[in-house]
């Protein structure tokens, strides 16, 4: 039976790859060094990125911003704050050591209130899901992000997930090279400039 009280409100979200909360905890930038480039100085550049990174409509950031501008500060805080805790599981697991249970815990509290993947609809050619738009907070609106980390952390591709062999950069990524063998997070950036060092230091003296 559908409730029509109930539907008069909903947003549709377009399904999102499971590497989207890898790309939410590399965000922040070049970890390894002592001036790290965030991208998320203001709730502005939050929003910005759940548009245009994680699909998330216009429509739903209004209503966000309707009912939590006053938050706002709080708010970035507590998305900042959900991203650490994310980082920190995945190295964890790149490193091969046991997550730290606060952090777990974290996670658990986000994703009992985070919106259900209960209505896939498709439409555009592509699969979205539909959300209860009566109250878009935070967690609502990483909803995203969140159901990508559930899939990454419970996914196959799991052991896959690797820490930039940059002690600078820090980025994670998801080695799906043939062999598994994939150091950087990116050859033009990370690998080059490792070979070049290494080149550099090589040269006969
Ligand atoms: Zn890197």
């Amino acid at each position: 039976m559908e409730n029509t009280a109930s539907r008069a409100k909903r947003f549709l979200i377009p399904t999102q790859p499971e590497g989207l909360s890898v790309d939410f905890v590399n965000t922040r930038y070049w970890r390894g060094t002592d001036t790290p480039t965030e991208t998320f100085a203001t709730i502005d550049d939050l929003l910005a990125w759940c548009r245009d990174c994680a699909g998330i409509p216009a429509s739903m950031i209004e209503s966000f911003r309707a009912t939590h501008l006053p938050d706002e500060k709080t708010a970035l805080a507590s998305a900042i704050a959900l991203r650490e805790v994310l980082y920190r599981l995945y190295l964890s697991n790149a490193e091969g050591v046991e997550p730290d249970k606060k952090d777990l815990a974290v996670l658990r509290e986000y994703l009992n209130s985070v919106a259900p993947r209960s209505e896939l609809s498709r439409s555009g050619g592509r699969y979205e899901w539909g959300i209860d738009g009566q109250h878009v907070d935070l967690t609502c609106l990483l909803s995203p992000v969140l159901w990508s980390a559930v899939d990454l952390l419970g996914g196959t591709r799991l052991g896959k997930l690797k820490r930039c062999a940059n002690d600078q950069c820090k980025w994670l990524f998801v080695d799906d090279s043939k062999n598994g063998s994939r150091r950087w997070c990116s050859m033009s950036s990370c690998g080059n400039r490792a070979k070049a060092h290494r080149h550099y230091h090589s040269k006969p003296g």
